[in-house]
Order: C-alpha cells, then sequence, then structure tokens
C-alpha cells in the first residue's frame, strides 16, 4: 500500500456537486482507502483566465494500484463525469483528477509524470494540500507549508461548507 495525493478540479456542470461526487468516487477505487480530503476552494482559472472559476480539493488516499492502474482509473472517473478531451489546454472540464504525489515515487514517463510537474508552484494544489499535509514532502522541491508560503495563495479561497 502506498499513499497517493490526488488534486481534484471542476469548472463546469456544478463544480462543487462534481468535487464531491469524485471524492466519493475516489473512495470506491479497488483496493484503496480514502484518507483524508481538504475541505473545498475557490480558485481563478490558471493556464487561461477567460473561464469560469474553479472549485478545487486535495484527498490523500492508501492505495495498492500500481501507477498506471491508478492513473486509469482516475481517467475513468473523469469519463464517467462527463469529461470530453480535445479541448483546448488548461481549459474549462467538469472533472480534473491529477496525481499529485504517489508515496516518494519520482515517475517520468510518457503520459505520467510524479510528482505533478506543476504542484509545487499552484495555489489551487499547495492550498488544499497544505490542509491536510502541510509538512509533506515535495521530492526536489521541499515542504508544502514552505512551497505555499511562495506561491500567490490569494487566488484560492475556501468554500463555505
Ligand atoms: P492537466 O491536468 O495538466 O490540465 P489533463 O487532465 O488533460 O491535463 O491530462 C492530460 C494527461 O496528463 C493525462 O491523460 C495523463 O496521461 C497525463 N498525466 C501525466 N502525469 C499525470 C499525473 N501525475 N496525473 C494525472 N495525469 C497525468
Ligand atoms: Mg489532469
Amino acid at each position: 500500500m502506498q499513499s497517493a495525493y490526488i488534486g481534484l478540479g471542476s469548472n463546469l456542470a456544478d463544480p462543487r456537486a462534481q468535487v464531491e461526487a469524485g471524492l466519493r468516487a475516489l473512495a470506491r477505487l479497488p483496493r484503496t482507502h480514502l484518507l483524508a480530503h481538504s475541505r473545498l476552494y475557490r480558485s481563478a482559472p490558471w493556464g487561461r483566465v477567460d473561464q469560469p472559476e474553479f472549485v478545487n480539493a486535495v484527498a490523500q488516499l492508501e492505495t495498492g494500484l500500481e501507477p498506471r492502474a491508478l492513473l486509469a482509473r482516475l481517467l475513468d472517473v473523469e469519463r464517467a463525469a462527463g469529461r470530453e478531451r480535445g479541448g483546448v489546454r488548461w481549459g474549462p472540464r467538469v472533472l480534473d483528477l491529477d496525481i499529485l504525489l504517489l508515496g516518494n515515487l519520482r515517475i517520468d514517463e510518457s503520459g505520467l509524470h510524479v510528482p505533478h510537474p506543476h504542484l509545487h508552484e499552484r495555489a489551487f494544489v499547495l492550498v488544499p494540500l497544505a490542509e491536510i499535509a502541510p509538512d509533506l514532502d515535495v521530492p526536489g522541491h521541499g515542504r508544502v507549508a514552505d512551497l505555499l508560503a511562495g506561491a500567490d495563495a490569494s487566488t484560492c479561497t475556501r468554500m463555505a461548507e
């Protein structure tokens, strides 16, 4: 079993409900337990600013799935949520599930990069991640709370319950 941190994001089709359903779907993955999740955050769009704001969260799993199997399951959940690929890069999406970290693994393969290449610089990942794992080490980059101190956290605010 391995600890996995998953980033969730949505900015289409009732984003809050999408992220909540995404968390339930993570809890149902085979050989996997949902150990913790952050609260939900509203984030300014990143990459392309001409799109609706996002709802983001981070979940911590314990999983016996191999990295590729986990990725395939996450893409299945995205598809089941109605996500269509082939749109613009960093464009609007119904549900985005990214593997942020997988134990201490470093993977650089076609179609799978872990730690997620932008994790250390994105407030919408660092803010929810710091809520559940401030002391976590991001291999190659350092402690989550320290990375957050260098990011613009004002773009990511916690949603009312
Ligand atoms: P992004 O999340 O960067 O906006 P997408 O969600 O469209 O992009 O993902 C495109 C591809 O990114 C996926 O099909 C997957 O193969 C690849 N990918 C590479 N590394 C990861 C990772 N750590 N987590 C999730 N997807 C990843
Ligand atoms: Mg993605």
